[in-house]
């Protein structure tokens, strides 16, 4: 099926954003790719997107600043229209236990995962609504097993701004009902990305398959097929569900 409209991914550079970016561009979407740093990364995925005959922009903003994140909408309202978003930027820390964590982390953790995908959220909302004169659309947020199991000893503020992005799902899925925008999240389990890395533990994907149902992590392109399927008109009567992908875990 061929999209007249656009597909934006926050945080989809590298890992699970640009699988979605690839497989989004393969069901017919054009793609603005979101960024914050690597913008090489960014570029190669578009050209990647844009092999599959797809309309593809990068488009550079830190999603917990809400300037940023409005110039991004701007910038996307000048290429073409909104269609869909995935809301999958998102970070981890070191491993830690509560009681050695700052208040500065914490608000880290919230800005991007939470009030990132919030801004998001309601910048994608005031196109695609027809409350708004929107055509409708859909939005997939990324959240995480660990909302369901806590990551106790690792990064239970991730997890506690994971359930935060299930419940703004729930709730936002609700208010737009009747509006034509579906909302949804998947809660992937432990993926092989760089994300592990940048948590301190480069290792972390391997090392967990003995926890895992499956025996073995999953792939980024096993967690875009369900954001795909969430996004297309083959989920048409699909609100407000949280898709766990972890391999049985
Ligand atoms: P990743 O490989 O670390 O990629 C993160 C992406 O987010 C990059 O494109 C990065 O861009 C971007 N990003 C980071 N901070 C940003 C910000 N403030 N504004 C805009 N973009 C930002 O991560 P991943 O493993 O693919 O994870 C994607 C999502 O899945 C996250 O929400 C994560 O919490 C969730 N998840 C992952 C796993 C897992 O095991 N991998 C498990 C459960 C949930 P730059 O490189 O340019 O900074």
């Amino acid at each position: 099926m061929q999209h007249d409209t656009f597909l934006l991914i926050t945080g989809g550079s590298r890992g699970i954003g640009a699988a979605v970016a690839r497989q989004a561009a393969a069901a017919g979407w054009h793609v603005a790719i979101n960024y914050t740093r690597d913008a090489t990364a960014a570029e190669a995925v578009a050209a990647q997107v844009r092999a599959l005959g797809r309309q593809a922009l990068t488009l550079q903003a830190d999603v917990a600043d809400e300037a940023q994140v409005q110039a991004m909408f701007t910038r996307l309202d000048a290429a073409g229209r909104l269609g869909g978003l995935v809301n999958n930027a998102g970070v981890v820390d070191v491993a830690q236990r509560v009681d050695e964590m700052s208040l500065a982390r914490w608000r880290r953790m919230f800005d991007i995962n939470v009030f990132g995908t919030m801004l998001c959220a309601r910048a994608a909302v005031q196109r695609l609504s027809t409350r708004h004169g929107g055509t409708g659309g859909a939005i997939v947020n990324v959240s995480s097993v660990a909302a369901r199991l806590g990551a106790p000893g690792q990064y239970v503020d991730y997890a506690a701004a994971k359930g935060a992005v299930d419940v703004f799902t729930l709730g936002l899925a609700r208010e737009l009902a009747t509006e034509g925008v579906r909302v949804n999240a998947v809660r992937p389990g432990v993926i092989v990305t760089d994300i592990h890395a940048s948590g301190g533990q480069p290792e972390r994907a391997q090392q967990m398959a003995p926890q895992i149902p499956m025996q073995r992590p999953g792939e980024a392109d096993e967690v875009a097929a369900a954001i795909v399927w969430l996004l297309s008109d083959a989920a048409s009567y699909t609100t407000g569900a949280l898709m766990d992908v972890t391999g049985g875990r």
